[in-house]
C-alpha cells in the first residue's frame, strides 16, 4: 500500500469566486520515495505541501500517512519535517542549539539529543559550524541548518518548498548533489516543490507535475521526459526545450506543408502539433537523403557553441506555420548562417492540438514496451481527466 496518499485534494481559497487554487488533485508516494511537485509559480505547489503539513485546510479531500487520516490530525502531531525557501534561525542560538530547539522543547534526554545533533550534522556536512551563530553563516550554511532542524525529529515525512531557490549557482549545485545523497542516507519520504525542472529531474525518483492547480502528470523521471502525457508537460521539461511544429493529420501521415509529411504508428484525424527533441533532430550531410517520411528543410539562423555542446537554431521551409527550431549535437561539417540544411527526424511525439493529449510516439528503436504500456496508460489516465 502506499505511505502517502493525497486523495481528490481541493483548495479554494476565496469561497465567493470559487477559484480552485489546487483542484482534485490525487498522487502517492511509497515509503522512502522521492517525489517532486514540479510546476510554474502560482499553479498550487506550495497550496498543497502546506495542506499536507496541515498549514492550511482543505476544501475537500483527505491526505492519509501511513494509513492513517491526517488532514484532521493537528499540524504538530502529524510528524512532519518542514524546510521552506526562507529559514528562520534563532540569531542568539548556536547553530546545535537551534537544531535541537524542538528537541528541547519536546523534553528529549540530553543524551539522545547530543546524539541526534551530532549525527545530523554529520549528515549535512556542518560538524564544524556546530557552535557558530547564524549570523556567520553563508547562505547555503544556513540552509544546511534549516533542513538540520527537519530532519533531526525522524519525521514521518519530511517537506521540502525550494530549499535551494535563495542559494547562488555554486551553492544550489552543491547542496542539490548533497540532498540526493542525504536522502540515500536517511531514506525519508520526501515531497520536494520546485519550479526548476532540472531540479525535480536531478533529485527526484517521480515527478508529478501540475499547471493551474491541475496534474497533468504523475511518473518516474524518466518516463516524464520521454513520454510526455501533453504539450504542457512537453514544453515544460527538458532545457532546451522541445521543438514543435503544427501539422494536419490523416490516417498516418502528418503534413507538415509542402510537400513535407510524418509517418506515425497510431492513426488519427485533425490538427496535431508536431514535439521534437533537440538531440533527436540530427543534420543530413550534403549528398545524403533521409527517408522522405522523416525529413524536415530549414535555414541556420545561428549557431551555439557551448563548449561541450553546440545548439544550432533553423527557421523550418515550407511548413504551415515557420517553425524556429533547435538542433543539439554538431554536424560533421562546417555550416554557416544562411544555409540550407535537410535535418532527419529521429524520434518525435504527436500531439492532439485542441487537448494537448500525446496520441502516439514514434522512433527508430522503439523504447521497451513496458514503457510505452504504461505511458499509453497514463494517457488513457489525461484522457478522463481531461473531459471536466
Ligand atoms: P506555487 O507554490 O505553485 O507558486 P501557490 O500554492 O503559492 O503556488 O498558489 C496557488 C494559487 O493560490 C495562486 O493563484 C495564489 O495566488 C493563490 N494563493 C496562495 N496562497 C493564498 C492565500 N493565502 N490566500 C489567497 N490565495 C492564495
Ligand atoms: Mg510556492
Amino acid at each position: 500500500m502506499s505511505y502517502l496518499i493525497l486523495d481528490e485534494l481541493t483548495k479554494i481559497y476565496d469561497a465567493r469566486s470559487g477559484e480552485r487554487a489546487v483542484s482534485d488533485l490525487s498522487f502517492e508516494a511509497s515509503k522512502g520515495e522521492f517525489v517532486a511537485l514540479l510546476g510554474p509559480s502560482g499553479c498550487g505547489k506550495s497550496t498543497t505541501l502546506r495542506m499536507i503539513a496541515g498549514l492550511e485546510d482543505l476544501s475537500s479531500g483527505r491526505i492519509l500517512l501511513d494509513g492513517t487520516e491526517i488532514h484532521t490530525v493537528p499540524p504538530d502531531r502529524r510528524h512532519i519535517g518542514l524546510a521552506f525557501e526562507t529559514y528562520s534561525l534563532y540569531p542568539p542560538l548556536t547553530v546545535f542549539e537551534n537544531i535541537a530547539y524542538n528537541l528541547r522543547a519536546k523534553r528529549v534526554p540530553t543524551k539522545e539529543i547530543n546524539h541526534r545533533v551530532t549525527e545530523i550534522a554529520r549528515i549535512l556536512g556542518i560538524d564544524e559550524i556546530l557552535y557558530a551563530k547564524p549570523g556567520k553563516l553563508s547562505g547555503g550554511q544556513k540552509q544546511r541548518v534549516n533542513l538540520a532542524r527537519a530532519i533531526v525529529r525522524n519525521p514521518a515525512l519530511l517537506l521540502l518548498d525550494e530549499p535551494l531557490s535563495h542559494l547562488d549557482t555554486v551553492e544550489r549545485r552543491q547542496l542539490r548533489r548533497e540532498l540526493k545523497r542525504i536522502h540515500h542516507e536517511t531514506r525519508l519520504t520526501t515531497v520536494l516543490v520546485t519550479h526548476d525542472q532540472s531540479e525535480a529531474m536531478a533529485l527526484a525518483d517521480r515527478i508529478v507535475v501540475l499547471h493551474d492547480g491541475k496534474l497533468q502528470q504523475n511518473g518516474p523521471v524518466i518516463d516524464v521526459y520521454r513520454f510526455p502525457a501533453n504539450l504542457f508537460v512537453a514544453a515544460f521539461i527538458g532545457e532546451p526545450s522541445m521543438n514543435f511544429v503544427d501539422g494536419w493529420q490523416s490516417g498516418t501521415r502528418v503534413d507538415l506543408g509542402d510537400s513535407m509529411a510524418l509517418t506515425t504508428n497510431v492513426a488519427h484525424k485533425g490538427d496535431v502539433t508536431i514535439g521534437i527533441r533537440p538531440d533527436d533532430l540530427a543534420f543530413i550531410s550534403p549528398g545524403r537523403s533521409a527517408g522522405s517520411d522523416r525529413a524536415l528543410r530549414g535555414i541556420v539562423k545561428s549557431i551555439e557553441y557551448l563548449g561541450d555542446e553546440t545548439h544550432v537554431v533553423v527557421e523550418t521551409v515550407g511548413t504551415t506555420s515557420p517553425s524556429v527550431i533547435r538542433i543539439g549535437g554538431e554536424p560533421q561539417w562546417p555550416l554557416e548562417i544562411g544555409e540550407t540544411v535537410v535535418i532527419e527526424v529521429r524520434r518525435f511525439h504527436v500531439f492532439e492540438r485542441d487537448t494537448g493529449i500525446r496520441i502516439d510516439t514514434v522512433e527508430d528503436n522503439p523504447s521497451r514496451v513496458s514503457d510505452m504500456a504504461i505511458a499509453d496508460k497514463r494517457k488513457g489516465k489525461m484522457r478522463e481527466g481531461s473531459d471536466e
